[in-house]
């Protein structure tokens, strides 16, 4: 099954949306396959979003993703990370439709609730947040109720 990263932003955790969107993701059928509460720092940040380092907003970035500790998590399922992408919406909370996690908890450019991986980074993310033996390989006994068999690999 495919794997991605989510973080849970200050914002969900300042707002007390943790359960909530987990349990989002838990209906939807993904299986959490790792999850822990982290400090972010600016070196980890600057790499993680090392794309907007030159913004004028990146300091904002920084304070707002500092904080508050985070919740880094690690979804597994079928084609995760595209269904993770599209459940958390624009990354514009006020253009995000409704129905999506920010679409739904945002009304901000900025403090838009979680991150979630593109197809490209979600390896390099995982394996940024999480050592191995963080990350479990686990079939939920309700695979054959979320998936055909064809599905299922
Ligand atoms: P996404 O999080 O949807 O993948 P980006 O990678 O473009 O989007 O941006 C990363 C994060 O940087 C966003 O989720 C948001 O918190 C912040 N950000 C992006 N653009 C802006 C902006 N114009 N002003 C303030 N914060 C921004």
């Amino acid at each position: 099954m495919e794997k991605t990263l989510v973080i849970f932003k200050p914002s969900a955790i300042q707002r007390g949306l943790v359960g909530n969107i987990l349990t989002r993701f838990q209906q939807k059928g993904l299986a959490i396959a790792g999850m822990k509460m982290i400090q972010l720092d600016e070196k980890i940040l600057r790499e993680h979003y090392s794309h907007l380092v030159e913004k004028d907003f990146f300091p904002l970035i920084l304070d707002s993703m500092m904080a508050s500790p985070v919740i880094v998590l690690c979804l597994s399922g079928k084609d995760a990370i595209n269904v993770v992408r599209l459940m958390i919406g624009a990354t514009n909370g006020r253009e995000a439709l409704p129905g999506t996690i920010r679409g739904d908890f945002s009304l901000s450019n900025q403090e838009n609730i979680v991150h979630a991986s593109c197809k490209e980074d979600a390896d390099k993310e995982i394996a940024r947040f999480f050592s191995p033996s963080e990350i479990f390989d686990w079939t939920p006994a309700n695979t054959p109720f979320v998936y055909s068999p064809l599905e299922s690999n």
